[in-house]
């Protein structure tokens, strides 16, 4: 997105204003140099139709931004009427233009803004280049291509070229950006191909071949048309092509979420928790901070199913995960690791600091309310912590882990038990509730 600095708003209106009123006072000033009368109102109706047609056959450009052809009408018309004439009527075109936009909702601040800039900086560029062929040799009106005559046509268009870069520098300038943005090879490239055709249509003008020039006129509007067609063509497709790889990225997200979740319960799936696990342990070891892993098992889980049913203890892997969930928040991850088996892993703790937050976790489970799901259902759990010791691979940590799991159930269940802990030590030594 474009960056604005606060003042630059103002900033761009007043260069608009000075590009516009310079443009006004250099036309005045040259206006007794003006070849037309008031018997040459067609002639003035023609070019300016012509220019307002060449800015309106433009089109917008992925890179370059709105690109026009009224370099042809600017040029020809150079050619046909001299400087003064040429620089008021192109001026008037530009100044005439963007106002179709009010219509598609923009601000009339911003429609006045490209208004004036635009005329201004046309206005004035046409005047100064179209002096400088006039000064070189050109002729008005220009009726033949000798070696002096092209040459003039060649350094009025490059003078064109330079003075538009300079007007959109300064704008570029004013918005922040880098003025360098303003040039573009392309850009330029079109320009002075535009100012070769302006030189066949201002000949054909002055030789009177109407035929031919109305004939010219009409290929030109085809090949621009083509052109536009063409780049609008191709700005569909590729805003096509965005949309579709923004749709397609969404889907892998997406797919990737399924991927690493569990159904039942939303948790991580044993396959993300195995990836993360690898992931945290290196981290920690790098780090050189501590790592624990626990499993958790809910007790009787079996009895659970029979006796209350399979979907009851659905819901209870559902309930006990999202008590996992709201206690754990950041400090670690938690995953359904099997059927009624939970994986945590807790980087940064050591086995004391796991083994406090698997008691807590362990009593929070134990002290639900498991009646509104069933009567008589009474829910606990086993766990075994394990702290990572010398071990650099995930698997022997989860043994460890499984291991004081496997003690915890020995010893009673519903505790916790951590490896360098016994088991009467550790959880609350008491014997499980049959559910
Ligand atoms: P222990 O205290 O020793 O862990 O006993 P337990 O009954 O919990 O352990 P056991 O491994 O004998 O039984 C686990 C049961 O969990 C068996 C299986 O049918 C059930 N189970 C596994 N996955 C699901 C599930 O997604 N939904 C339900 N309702 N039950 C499941
Ligand atoms: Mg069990
Ligand atoms: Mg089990």
């Amino acid at each position: 997105m474009e960056q604005r600095r606060p003042w630059s708003r103002p900033g761009e209106y007043a260069y608009g204003i000075a590009l516009f009123t310079a443009a006004l006072i250099a036309v005045a000033l040259s206006f007794p140099g003006s070849s037309l009368d008031a018997g040459d109102w067609p002639v003035v109706l023609f070019f300016l139709g012509f220019g307002l047609f060449t800015i309106a056959i433009g089109y917008e450009h992925s890179a370059f931004g709105y690109v026009s052809f009224d370099r042809v009408a600017q040029v020809s018309s150079l050619l046909v009427l001299g400087p003064v004439d040429a620089a008021w009527i192109n001026g008037l075109a530009s100044l005439i233009y963007p106002w179709h936009r009010l219509g598609k909702g923009q601000p009339l601040r911003a429609v006045l803004f490209a208004s004036l800039t635009n005329s201004g900086l046309m206005a004035l560029m046409v005047l100064a280049a179209g002096h400088l062929y006039l000064a070189a040799g050109g002729a008005v009106p220009l009726d033949g291509l000798g070696l002096a005559s092209f040459g003039a046509v060649l350094l009025t268009l490059l003078a064109m070229q330079l003075i538009n870069e300079a007007g959109m520098m300064g704008l570029y300038f004013l918005r922040g950006q880098s003025p360098r943005q303003a040039f573009s090879l392309f850009d330029t490239t079109m320009e002075l191909a535009a100012g070769l055709v302006a030189i066949v249509v201002a000949i054909t003008w002055t030789r009177m071949e109407t035929g031919v020039l109305v004939l010219l006129l009409a290929v030109l509007a085809a090949g621009m048309l083509a052109l536009k067609r063409f780049a609008e063509m191709r700005m569909r497709l590729e805003r096509l092509v965005a949309d579709r790889t923004a749709a397609l990225q969404e889907k892998t997200r997406q797919l990737e979420r399924l991927a690493a979740q569990d159904t039942l319960t939303g948790l991580y799936n044993r396959r993300h928790a195995d990836d993360h696990l690898r992931g945290e342990l290196d981290r920690a070891l790098r780090d050189g901070v501590a790592f624990s892993v626990a499993l958790a098992d809910i007790d009787h889980f079996k009895q659970i199913n029979d006796r209350h049913s399979h979907g009851v203890g659905d819901r209870v892997l559902e309930r006990v995960a999202r008590v996992f969930e709201s206690r754990i928040g950041s400090a670690g991850m938690v995953a359904r690791y099997g059927g009624e088996e939970f994986l945590f892993c807790f980087p940064g703790l050591d086995e004391d600091a796991a083994r406090i937050v698997c008691e807590e976790l362990r009593l929070a489970v134990a002290s639900e309310d498991w009646s509104t799901l069933s009567p008589g259902l009474g829910v606990t759990m086993s766990v075994g912590v394990a702290a990572r010791r010398r071990e650099v691979q995930v698997p022997a940590l989860i043994e460890r882990a499984d291991t004081c799991l496997y003690l915890a159930k020995r010893s009673g269940r519903n505790r916790v038990i951590a490896d360098s802990h016994d088991g009467m030590e550790a959880g609350t030594p008491q014997e499980a509730e049959a559910p």
